[in-house]
């Protein structure tokens, strides 16, 4: 009588939103009493993030800081009276990022807001001053063949010069209807018109640079603006002897309207790094043993690794100390649950899911015995979004479990059943490639693609604080709930809606990790 009267409530729901009602039931339940009231009056959040991003620093797969976090996390997990592991799954090219020091010298002094990119070669310990030269807009790539001696003792300056350094809403507010419309216009002519012109190199944005520092450029000068006030994307750099620096879009504007003009400005750049050969790499573990059910498992998931252009505070250190915070509150109010709870802290999403293919390759027991995963890794925001992954019947379980979380923690949540299967973005894919039930709570954006999303914004002072305490309380109830389930999850597949060309829709293929990266 209970499902029927259960499924009926989930069948209306099976679309759009809804709002849960907080049931008495809930409040009731001691576990989730304590959880709250312990994250309400004693959230270790804070400090967490701030040992992890001030004191450790971004995290990039094969960096010295990706192997401190590694070991801080085993450390903070032994202090909980959490058993906890360091599983090596690959290796990577092992670099340390040092200082980057850019500065315009003439036509007058200027020190430049920019760095170098990751697994950018160094200047070998001083700073190389040259004049800087643009891309020409030649006729093809024998034009440019003919032209590219002469980048040789200068820093070639490789992406467009945007228009304007104003983000999109900051024009729709104070800006005319027409004079937006015709800086649209100019600016997509011009990114066209810059396309064209890398594309008539001959070369592609990867193998541009290492054709410049063969024919003897010093350094290669990018801006890979993010739309934003202040906000750079910093990826990983292509050349293998000299330098490339990522500089504001403010700054290389500059540069590239003085050069244009003929003013041939000359900078001084000076980029520390060091190369530590092949290092191993890891995914951190963590268990608390089940008492009934030890071989089934309920997972919390959050990638560890980041780019490092910022602290990674956003992606993915709240989805990280959200997981870590959720386990020290299960451990302490739910210290015997019936299925094994595991996190798990994986190692180089960045560069293609990595740690967490790995661990799906290589711990088969777990993944076919997985009771339900959470994964979080988009941004600092509260958890508004869950879809059933094209799994049929997780409106059914995900709904009971959702059903206990007090209303207060899932503010504007919205659920979408049965979804379809995420073949990417982040690590529950590499579970649900595998069948297994992951999902992924997903957050509210905050700006998350324009400011932090792999900027050197992505720092602290972004994290909202508020919203992150609300999803360690979420993602502790639904690991329980999962937990408690008397039931095992159903991972009976949806039939998924026709693609574009009116082909059946095929689940995602599960895919194995690159073990050996970054390495030539
Ligand atoms: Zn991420």
């Amino acid at each position: 009588m209970k499902k029927t009267t259960r499924s009926l409530i989930v069948g209306l729901m099976l679309s759009g939103s809804f709002s849960f009602a907080q049931t008495k039931e809930t409040s009731k339940d001691p576990v989730i009493a304590n959880i709250i009231k312990e994250e309400t009056e004693n959230s270790q959040l804070e400090k967490i993030a701030s040992e992890l991003m001030d004191g450790i620093g971004p995290r990039l797969v094969g960096s010295p800081q990706m192997q401190q976090a590694h070991d801080w996390a085993i450390a903070k997990y032994k202090e909980m009276g959490i058993p906890a592991r360091n599983e090596k799954w690959g290796e990577w090219r092992g670099w340390e990022r040092g200082v980057s020091h850019i500065d315009m010298v003439s036509p007058r002094v200027k020190s430049l807001e920019g760095m170098q990119l990751a697994w950018s070669p160094s200047t070998k310990g001083q700073a190389v001053i040259a004049e800087t030269i643009i891309i020409p807009d030649l006729a093809d790539s024998l034009a440019f063949k003919k032209w590219l001696p002469n980048v040789k003792g200068k820093f070639v300056m490789i992406s467009m010069n945007q228009p304007t350094g104003r983000p999109d809403y900051n024009w729709e507010e104070f800006g005319t209807k027409e004079s937006v419309e015709k800086m649209k216009v100019d600016r997509n002519t011009q990114t066209e018109a810059w396309t064209k012109r890398i594309n008539k190199t001959g070369y592609t944005a990867r193998t541009l640079p290492v054709a410049l520092e063969k024919a003897g450029a010093v350094g290669i000068v990018m801006c890979y603006w993010s739309k934003g006030f202040g906000a750079n994307k910093i990826f990983g750099a292509n050349t293998k002897i000299v330098p490339t620096i990522d500089i504001s879009v403010e700054d290389y504007g500059l540069l590239y309207r003085l050069t244009e003009s003929g003013i041939k400005p000359k900078i001084s750049v000076r980029a520390d790094s060091k190369e530590l050969g092949v290092v191993p790499t890891f995914n951190t573990i963590a268990e608390i043993k089940g008492t009934e059910k030890p071989n089934e498992y309920v997972m919390l998931s959050a990638h560890f690794d980041s780019w490092d252009g910022g602290t990674g505070a956003t992606d993915n250190g709240t989805g990280t100390i959200v997981m870590m915070e959720a386990m020290r509150l299960l451990k302490k109010f739910y210290p015997n649950p019936k299925r094994t709870i595991l996190v798990g802290h994986w190692g180089s999403e960045e560069q293609g899911l990595n740690g967490s293919r790995a661990f799906v390759e290589d711990h088969p027991e777990i993944v076919s015995n997985l009771q339900a995963l959470f994964n979080q890794d988009n941004g600092t925001g509260r958890v508004v979004n869950i879809t059933g992954q094209g799994y049929l019947h997780a409106y059914d379980y995900l709904g009971r479990w959702l059903s206990k979380v007090p209303a207060e923690y899932k503010k504007g949540l919205e659920t979408r059943f049965p979804g379809a299967p995420g073949g990417g973005g982040s690590d529950f894919a590499s579970f649900v490639a595998a069948g297994a039930p992951g999902f992924s709570l997903s957050s509210l954006n905050w700006s998350y693609g324009t400011y932090t999303w792999h900027t050197n914004r992505d720092t602290y002072d972004k994290i909202v604080f508020d919203d992150v305490r609300n999803n360690a309380i979420l993602a502790a109830i639904l690991a329980y709930q999962a937990s408690e389930d008397p039931a095992r999850t159903s991972t009976e597949k949806s039939v998924l809606p026709l693609n574009e060309k009116g082909e059946a829709g095929a689940w995602p293929a599960k895919r194995s990790p690159t073990r050996k990266g970054g390495l030539d």
